[in-house]
């Protein structure tokens, strides 16, 4: 069930004040959505971190709020207008001054665990999602808006680029996981994807769980490991900087 939990009341921003995320959208309704589900919603229903979606819509021009127009030089599509944007950060940004400010664009820099890591330690994030065939540059530009890309595709809108952000970042937010969960062995942590997992049944369709890891030999589980996570970057993804 999804915890209908949008944070409305922020907390003034300090020591001690919870992450905090805030979504300027043309579909705030889509929030919390899967963001309210299981550990990232357990967190939010707690308030380990906060959440508030804002129509963008309220910044509109005019009895139709317009958000959007032709793309100068012509062409297809619909773009969002920087005063509108403009209007709409500046009034998210009033009373948290601090929040690392993205917007999700399949042109941005390519979102890596690294970056995630960085953002979950800040005060939290301000996210713009983008609708038609995006922003005007120049407030991207004049608000210095990081614009950060989840992937080589080209979604509709985005709402599920900043919901992706969020999850990766308030996973690592202490207290979010359970002490079991290790977050140091993880793909991407140092520069490697993570070993293969394992679990009973022992036989499986004729498949047998792999010697080292019944021997109960902690030093030589860790070494399998170690070289399975080397091989399988190197077959995959060899681009990984270690
Ligand atoms: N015309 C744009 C282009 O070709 O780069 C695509 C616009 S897309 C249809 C609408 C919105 O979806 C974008 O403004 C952006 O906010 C979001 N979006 C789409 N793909 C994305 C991605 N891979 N990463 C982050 N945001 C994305």
């Amino acid at each position: 069930m999804n915890t209908p939990v949008q944070n409305p009341e922020v907390p003034t921003p300090g020591r001690g004040t919870p992450w905090h995320a805030r979504v300027l959208t043309l579909f705030p309704e889509m929030f919390p959505g899967p963001l309210g589900i299981s550990l990232v919603g357990t967190a939010l229903a707690s308030g380990l971190w906060t959440l508030q979606a804002r129509q963008i819509r309220d910044h509109g021009l005019g009895r139709h709020r317009t958000v959007d127009d032709t793309p100068a030089g012509g062409g297809a599509g619909m773009v969002m207008r920087a005063d509108v944007i403009a209007s709409a950060v500046d009034a998210a940004r009033a009373d948290q001054p601090h929040l690392a400010a993205i917007y999700l664009t399949p042109r941005g820099a390519p979102l890596t665990q690294a970056r995630v890591r960085k953002l979950a330690q800040g005060p939290g994030v301000l996210l713009l999602a983008g609708r038609f065939e995006g922003v005007d540059q120049r407030v991207i530009d004049g608000r210095q808006l990081e614009e950060i890309s989840i992937g080589d595709y080209v979604l509709s809108g985005g709402e599920l680029a900043a919901m992706v952000l969020l999850d990766a970042c308030v996973r690592l937010l202490p207290g979010v996981l359970g002490a079991a969960d290790s977050l140091t062995e993880e793909s991407f942590e140092g520069g490697l994807l993570e070993y293969p997992q394992f679990t009973r049944p022992r036989e499986w369709e004729g498949h047998s769980l792999p010697e080292v890891l019944l021997s109960g030999d902690h030093k030589k589980i860790a070494a399998w490991r170690q070289s399975e996570a080397e091989r399988i970057t190197r077959v995959r993804r060899p681009d990984l900087k270690r």
